[in-house]
């Protein structure tokens, strides 16, 4: 089954335009990290082409990350939860034995590849149990977590993926080790100021993902055994260095749920025959089943997680927002403080909000006295625009954010300056019709008269 064929079966129901697209999807590079250690960037048209799509720009997103070090098995994995979404409602959604796999690029070998975050081509439009409709964002982050790297490069990344993902999956091997809990320090203490501001938890699902467990005997396979190991690995003792017994206490106040999944190792010719191309044949049986386990834990419609900041619910629209003002501050030399990481959400959640208002606005306004509509009296229009106005203030105020009443102001301010120019060239525009009328209609009376 290619990709081609199933996405014309996902975009079927949508216009002309994407279906030109078909057969084109692929992982695109939304975040880049510059070999020479210049930070990160953010390809924001990439993006914005996935988000701001029409189908899509308005629905709550929900965002799946898959985040860790180089040839640890990510790409391989998100091949299978690209398998999950093309086939929502199969239960043969593993694919055929002997179909090769495809999707995100993966291959065996140890040389590295392109630091950064790199997203699925296309959200998945899914229904949820209780009717709603969600947009399903998969990313792939590949940090630096290696010898090669920077402690400051792995934690951007990993702390810029946490901070837009709804779930996060930190994808371990064999082991959760001290430093792979050093990696959530950033976390912990962005977490304690942002809990300071709102009660709501600043981020929602982690899953510790070890992959090749190999003491099945002393914690098994899956959820339960990954449950019951995270526990003991989470447990606070004297002997830890005060850092991590700090980590281990906060790390809990900073998500919302945390698990912890066990993969049984995939098999020799999995990691190490560089003919493998991802079939089933190729797997052994017990990481099948435990990988038809864990799929649906992430990503069932029921599982699925919509992206909130500060207990407020995010469209894509409202992501795309969150994305650059977090970049700016990761664009820095130095490791973000968690400060300026709260400022940033702050200003992120009042941006997003002014958006948010200012879409409502513009298409009532769109429909009352676009470019398409008749020229009305111009008394009416305002009155129309005050209304719509008060509507988009409303809806403003009412968006959960961060930040204080002071930030919240400002932001109002704009808005409401916004909507005021936006009020003037719509009357500007009604006039230009009013105009058209007035030359044509004594046109009309002498083409009348000359008849
Ligand atoms: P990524 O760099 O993290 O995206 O890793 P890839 O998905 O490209 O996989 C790197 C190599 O590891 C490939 O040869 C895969 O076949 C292999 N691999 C995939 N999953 C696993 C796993 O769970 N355990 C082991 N040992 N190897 C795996
Ligand atoms: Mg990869």
């Amino acid at each position: 089954m290619s990709y081609g064929k199933l996405t014309m079966r996902l975009w079927s129901c949508v216009d002309e335009v994407v279906q030109k697209e078909v057969g084109a999807v692929g992982p695109v590079h939304i975040v880049l990290a510059h070999e020479d250690d210049q930070g990160f960037s953010l390809d924001e048209e990439a993006l914005e082409r996935l988000l701001l799509r029409e189908e899509v720009v308005d629905l709550d997103v929900v965002v799946v990350s898959v985040a860790g070090a180089f040839r640890k098995g990510k790409s391989f994995l998100l091949d299978f939860l690209l398998r999950y979404m093309y086939n929502q409602s199969s239960s043969s959604w593993m694919g055929d034995a002997e179909e090769p796999l495809t999707g995100f690029t993966w291959r065996g070998g140890c040389e590295r590849e392109t630091t950064g975050i790199q997203a699925w081509g296309q959200l998945f439009l899914v229904d949820r149990p209780d009717g709603s409709k969600v947009a399903v964002m998969l990313m792939d982050t590949q940090g630096a977590f290696d010898s090669q790297s920077t402690v400051r490069d792995c934690a951007t990344l990993f702390a810029l993926s946490t901070m837009v993902s709804s779930i996060q999956v930190y994808n371990l091997s064999q082991n959760v080790q001290e430093d792979d809990l050093q990696h959530l320090q950033l976390f912990t203490e962005y977490g304690r100021l942002a809990m300071e501001q709102t009660n709501e938890k600043p981020f929602q699902r982690l899953m510790f993902l070890v992959r090749d467990w190999s003491y099945p005997y002393e914690h098994p396979y899956g959820l339960e055994g990954g449950h019951s190991f995270l526990e003991k690995r989470l447990q606070v003792t004297q002997q830890q260095h005060e850092e991590l017994q700090t980590v281990r206490r906060h790390i809990h106040s900073c998500f919302s749920s945390i698990s912890c999944f066990l993969l049984p190792h995939p098999g020799l010719r999995v990691a190490t025959n560089p003919a493998f191309d991802g079939r089933l044949t190729d797997i052994d049986e017990d990481f099948k089943r435990e990988l038809f386990c864990l799929v649906p834990t992430l990503l069932a419609p029921e599982n699925l997680v919509v992206k909130e900041i500060g207990g407020a619910k995010l469209t894509c629209r409202d992501l795309l927002h969150y994305f650059k003002a977090y970049m700016k501050i990761y664009q820095g030399e130095e490791l973000p403080h968690p400060k300026s990481m709260l400022q940033a959400t702050a200003e992120a959640n009042n941006l997003a909000a002014v958006a948010g208002a200012r879409a409502l606005y513009t298409k009532s306004m769109e429909q009352l006295c676009g470019g398409d509509t008749p020229y009305m009296a111009p008394l009416e229009l305002s009155r129309r625009h005050h209304a719509l106005r008060l509507e988009a203030v409303r809806h403003f105020r009412s968006v959960k954010k961060m930040g204080g009443e002071e930030l919240c102001r400002r932001y109002q301010e704009q808005l409401e300056a916004e909507l005021d120019l936006s009020h003037a060239s719509y009357s500007k525009l009604n006039d230009g019709k009013n105009i058209f009328r007035a030359v044509r209609t004594p046109a009309t009376l002498l083409g009348l008269v000359f008849l």
